[in-house]
């Protein structure tokens, strides 16, 4: 029989990781496929984690994003690692993904801040400063939109 590595990076492991990483990122999980076939995932609500697994490759990112006015959101994720996921084998690679999604993970949720009004942990795009949400901010400003 012929060995060769044609099966390594085949089909069935790209299959395998959408569901790895379905399984694996914060839920809920959004999947988006794009033109080219690679597909990208945004795991958690508030966004925390984006991968983008393409034919050769799987991006991990730290969700991040800013307001370029206040009603038009730019998501600018942070690149935390980049895997070569045909060069592995499987067991290296699955750990090595496990890793890049909870540093990223990690990182995102440590930008979060309690609001010190209604104490939820609120993502930095949604704190109107350190310590206060937008919708506290809004509700105690009195202000009238
Ligand atoms: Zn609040």
């Amino acid at each position: 029989m012929d060995h060769n590595t044609a099966g390594v990076g085949g089909p069935e492991r790209f299959e395998q990781l959408i569901a790895f990483l379905g399984s694996q990122l914060p839920p809920p999980v959004e999947q988006q496929v794009d033109a080219e076939g690679a597909v990208q995932f945004i795991g958690g609500e508030p966004p925390e984690v984006i991968a983008l697994l393409s034919h050769s490759s799987i991006v991990v990112s730290e969700f991040s994003g800013f307001w370029e006015t206040p009603f038009k959101f730019t998501a600018k994720p942070r690149r935390v690692g980049v895997l070569k996921w045909r060069r592995l084998p499987e067991n290296a690679l699955l750990d090595a993904l496990s890793a890049l999604i909870k540093g990223a993970r990690d990182a995102r949720l440590a930008s979060f801040q309690i609001c010190k009004y209604c104490e939820r942990k609120t993502a930095p795009e949604w704190l109107h400063d350190d310590h206060v949400c937008q919708a506290c901010a809004d509700m105690h400003s009195g202000a009238i939109h």
